[in-house]
């Protein structure tokens, strides 16, 4: 018997685009033989888009807007062996998806309502990470309306960090919202900017020196293993939408030309991560490696990485000797076996 999926894509979030990217190769890629597969486009708007709709957005990468209340079309999905919620930030990747197909009882691919809102959101990450021990670097959350009311304490909170420092939408990704702030006289705009996007904005220090970036994949459920370690260089002046979204303009090396202690290290703490944020099925673990003090910082967790062929997570496992096909098979299997 084949096992019936449900492929969802798009979503809410501003990495809507991104994700039917990681769709069409996931779509793609699971073997026929073994699944039937649906995609459902869930439109900028939240609506599940009918099959006409879903087929022209993954096509055209555009939604359009209309389409099924997602309670409607979560009650149908019981038909459904597993759900594939290919879906990036939140509204997806952050535990909402998830507590509903919890409800409904149907499996589903990555991890559960716990481990996706944690690790969505930078600040839960940093705090639960820091109790368990993983260096990162020194961070300040602030709430909306405390920009609105005593922006001076905000702004006095971002001096003790000092410049420059990096301010973010506490839950979001692809860099949307993201600043690189050099002095006090661009910290206001990259507040507003961010909390434009999110109630909670989380200002980070940066290392003294300008870190290299690498990252690790994880797969797996209560066994996890980790796959060789990968290295983004790009010449802008952090990891930036263009510069993640361009082709071009960012390369990958794999394996990460790093000490082998170092490679080592990254993966012994993304295994760390994974199980203190109780992740499942699959996770990539960003850090920072700061070469001249030998400092590694974890940087954040994303619990439904970049999923397109070219993307850093299915590269790093295909590094291991995984094809992409069989990556999104095993993924599938590892939502079975979690039910
Ligand atoms: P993703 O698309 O991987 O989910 P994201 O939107 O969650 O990304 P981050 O990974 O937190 O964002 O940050 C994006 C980029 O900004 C990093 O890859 C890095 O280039 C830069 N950056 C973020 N925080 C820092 C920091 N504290 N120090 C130095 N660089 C940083
Ligand atoms: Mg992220
Ligand atoms: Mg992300
Ligand atoms: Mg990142």
């Amino acid at each position: 018997m084949k096992k019936r999926i449900l492929l969802l894509a798009g979503g809410q979030s501003g990495e809507h685009e991104v994700s039917l990217m990681s769709a069409r190769s996931v779509l793609a890629a699971l073997p026929r033989d073994q699944f039937d597969v649906t995609p459902v486009v869930i439109s900028k708007q939240g609506r599940w888009l009918p099959p006409t709709d879903t087929a022209r957005a993954l096509e055209t990468g555009v939604s359009v807007p209309g389409g099924d209340l997602v309670l409607h079309r979560a009650a149908s999905a019981e038909g459904y062996d597993a759900v594939f919620p290919l879906l990036h930030g939140p509204m997806g990747e952050d535990g909402t998806i998830q507590g509903l197909l919890t409800l409904a009882g149907i499996p589903f691919v990555g991890s559960g309502v716990l481990g996706s809102a944690v690790s969505m959101d930078k600040v839960m990450t940093k705090q639960v990470l820091a109790s368990a021990g993983i260096p990162q670097v020194a961070w300040r959350l602030a709430v909306r309306r405390e920009w609105g009311q005593a922006p001076d304490t905000v702004r006095a909170r971002a001096a003790e960090l000092g410049f420059p420092l990096f301010v973010k939408p506490a839950n979001l990704g692809s860099s949307v919202g993201i600043s690189k702030v050099r002095g006090l006289d661009e910290l206001d705009a990259a507040l507003t900017l961010a909390f434009s996007l999110d109630r909670r904005v989380i200002l980070e220090a940066m290392t003294a020196h300008k870190p290299r970036e690498v990252e690790v994949g994880i797969l797996g459920n209560d066994a996890p293993v980790a796959s060789p370690v990968g290295e983004l260089s790009f010449g802008a002046e952090f990891y930036d939408y263009t510069t993640k979204y361009t082709e071009g303009q960012a390369t990958m090396h794999i394996p990460a030309p790093l000490p082998p202690e170092v490679a080592a290290r990254v993966r012994e703490l993304g295994l760390a991560a994974f199980r203190a944020l109780d992740c499942a099925g699959l996770a990539r673990v960003d850090f920072f490696y700061v070469e001249e003090t030998g400092e590694l910082l974890l940087n954040e967790v994303n619990t439904m990485p970049g999923f397109t062929t070219t993307s850093m997570y299915p590269k790093l496992f295909e590094a291991a000797g995984l094809s992409y096909s069989e990556l999104v098979t095993r993924l599938v299997e590892l939502a079975l076996e979690r039910r």
